[in-house]
């Protein structure tokens, strides 16, 4: 049972803002049983050896690590593809600079909203969307690709055309819709933050109708996004292909928590074992939880009995955010009753 490709490494659980949707519930300090920067450097030696593909730094606050550099370094000298993940309020020129110098391909950067004042208040940070657009431009001319990541909620984001406009301006290469999941404080959040399964399904088809005509890439990061669209008869061909795979968790990647623990997907705090305890393929091959989740066959409820459930699986994070089970039906699909028959 091969180790998945890609990981999620959430570096850190320290940040410099404290947002409402957060699944880390990170603060203004790193937890107590964070890794030190030496058991840092060792994941890094462990992740790069077991070849892993390529690596999302994540937190947290990523460019808030003292060790960023020495991390960078490690993988980047065996080939791995590495984007760091950041809010971009730390992220200047020169710091820019000094990432693609590392070895960084990619920055993923938070905007949650075209409204710099929605943006703002959500983020709970006056002027964390100018940041976040310049971090955009500093990004760009430094020659990193760029992705933004927004998730839209009950506070922020439910006008997608203008974010996308604003991320052609801005020059970004990737808009990645993140489906809200009621994890870490997002979960202490989510009735207030949740949309309304009639919005987040409008939010799709407002993606699908720039499918084609956007000058970037659109992906949802929703694990029936694909069949949706399919069912709503949008051409596939305008539609990244990676997204029919569904549900990535313990098959295309998995995480590495601040603490070295290793779970199915950042989102799912399941633990598989720890990776400085243990060689990650013996992790994945002895979890029987990592052989139910490959198993798409094990579903239960609607994602039982649905015919996508090969090409989706749902959202693993969800369904063991709602109901404990990692298992369960996915408590937020998109699709009608009558579309999984
Ligand atoms: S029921 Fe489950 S498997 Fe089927 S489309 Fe919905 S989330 Fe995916
Ligand atoms: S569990 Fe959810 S968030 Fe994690 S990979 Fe699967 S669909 Fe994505």
């Amino acid at each position: 049972m091969s180790i998945p490709p890609v990981v999620s490494w959430v570096v850190t659980a320290r940040c410099n803002l404290s947002c409402p949707h957060c699944y880390v519930a990170a603060g203004k300090r790193p937890r107590a049983a964070e890794l030190n920067p030496a058991r840092r450097l060792a994941v890094a030696e462990r992740l790069a050896a077991a070849g892993i593909r390529a690596v999302f730094l994540s937190g947290g606050e990523v460019l808030l690590l003292p060790d960023l550099e020495r991390l960078l370094a490690v993988l980047c000298a065996r080939g791995v593809e590495i984007t760091v993940c950041t809010n971009g309020l730390a992220l200047d020129g020169a710091g820019a600079r000094r990432l693609r110098e590392s070895g960084v391909g990619s920055v993923s950067i938070s905007l949650d909203s075209a409204l710099p004042a929605e943006h703002d208040a959500f983020r709970g940070r006056r002027g964390a969307y100018r940041h976040a657009l310049e971090a955009v431009a500093a990004a760009r001319r430094a020659g990193l690709r760029v992705n933004v990541d927004a998730t839209p909620t009950r506070a922020a984001g439910r006008g997608i055309g203008a974010l996308i406009w604003l991320c052609e301006q801005a020059g970004a290469d990737h808009l990645t819709i993140k489906r809200f999941r009621p994890g870490g404080r997002g979960g202490a959040n989510a009735a207030v933050l949740q949309l309304p399964l009639a919005e987040h399904r409008r939010i799709l088809d407002d993606v699908l109708a720039h499918a084609g005509r956007a000058r970037l890439l659109l992906d949802v990061q929703d694990p029936a996004f694909h069949c949706y669209a399919r069912w709503r008869g949008a051409d596939p061909a305008l539609l990244n292909p990676a997204a029919a795979a569904g549900c990535l968790a313990a098959r295309d990647w998995f995480a590495v928590q601040p603490d070295g623990t290793v779970t199915p997907c950042p989102l799912l705090p399941l633990a598989l074992g720890n990776v400085l305890d243990g060689e990650l393929p013996t992790i994945f091959e002895r979890s029987p939880l990592v052989r139910s989740i490959r198993d798409r066959a094990l579903r239960s409820g609607r994602c039982g009995r649905c015919r996508h459930a090969q090409g989706c699986g749902g959202c693993r994070a969800h369904a063991y955010a709602v109901s404990s089970d990692p298992a369960a039906e996915d408590p937020y699909c998109p699709m009608p009753e009558e579309a999984l028959r």
